[in-house]
């Protein structure tokens, strides 16, 4: 036991950080802004730091417009982060170091397989199951690719299943060998893949405590894999209800959710409480409103919010 390391590694834990990360494929939505509010008002009430990563890893998917109206948007609804925000889009090279790293180590391997071959595979076994419309990997490139030429890199999933607890929804647990299967780190278009990139981001700017939606929940169990992996440390989690439609799906861009109208501070308020009733802070239909400004509506959401989560 080194006692200058240990020293140096409780001196950082003791630094609250959070962070909100887009994908910029779009402006926000009631959906995302629910992630950013919630995000922002963990790191404040514990006096913490809060900064903002912008998803661009997917370069196909994401424009450079698009995040940029993120980041007016958040501003308008008085969001303000504590450093410049970082682009994944200028991190290959630390997702690549990371690869590096999980290469050596015989945790990655490279697969040769096509969606088509994979599915095919599935079949065969007479197991046709899908996740989240993701193919469970059978895998098939495990042991070498057989000569065939590989086109992305896997995770090996070989572990007894992942247990974390999550603030909000208590304990979890996944077997992710048989529940995921081996995933992508580089996808077959040499984008790193989301897994990868976030552990890397989430370690290099010491993120202590992770707030998004519920939906994200589900890949948990695969970052603590590769943060374990790693040698790197687990933030704590806390996944938030989601806003939903008319059809009880999650609100997505995908399907058809509209940008939130920020044009002024009333619209900009308006937009905040919808996404402060979603997450349990006030009744959408409480008249009498304890505050007036977006400032005075934000700390008075902080003594909320640490009233629920920071026991
Ligand atoms: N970029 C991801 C998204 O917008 C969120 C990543 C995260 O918070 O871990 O869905």
């Amino acid at each position: 036991d080194n006692p200058a390391m240990s020293s140096i590694s409780s001196s950082h834990a003791d630094v609250y950080r959070g962070r909100f990360a887009p994908s910029p494929t779009g402006p926000l939505h009631a959906g995302s802004l629910v992630a950013a509010l919630a995000s922002w008002l963990d790191a404040r009430a514990h006096g913490g730091e809060w900064l903002v990563r912008i998803e661009d890893v997917d370069s196909a998917r994401c424009t450079p417009a698009a995040a940029q109206r993120i980041l007016q948007q958040l501003a308008a609804c008085g969001l303000h982060c504590d450093a410049p925000p970082v682009w994944q889009s200028q991190r290959r090279s630390a997702y690549q170091g990371a690869l590096q790293e999980l290469i050596d180590k015989k945790w990655a391997y490279a697969c040769a397989c096509s969606r088509k071959e994979i599915e095919a595979h599935l079949r065969q076994k007479g197991l046709h199951k899908v996740r989240n419309s993701a193919l469970v990997y059978p895998g098939t490139c495990r042991n070498g690719t057989q000569g065939a030429i590989a086109h992305t890199w896997r995770m090996r999933t070989q572990a007894p299943s992942v247990r974390w607890s999550d603030r909000r929804l208590g304990p979890q647990q996944q077997d992710v060998e048989v529940e995921v299967g081996d995933f992508v780190l580089l996808r077959a278009d040499a984008c790193f893949s989301y897994q990868l990139a976030v552990i890397v981001d989430d370690a290099a700017q010491r993120i202590t405590h992770v707030v998004r939606g519920e939906d994200l929940a589900d890949n948990t169990a695969r970052q603590i894999l590769l943060q374990r992996a790693l040698g790197l440390p687990t933030p704590q989690y806390l996944h938030t209800s989601l806003v939903r439609n008319m059809h009880g799906e999650k609100l997505s861009k995908q399907n058809g959710a509209p940008a939130l109208d920020t044009s002024g501070p009333a619209a900009a308020l308006s937009a905040l409480e919808q996404a402060a009733a979603v997450l349990g802070l006030q009744k959408n239909s409480d008249n009498s409103k304890a505050y007036e400004t977006i400032e005075q509506a934000l700390a008075l959401w902080i003594g909320i919010w640490r009233s629920l989560y920071c026991i």
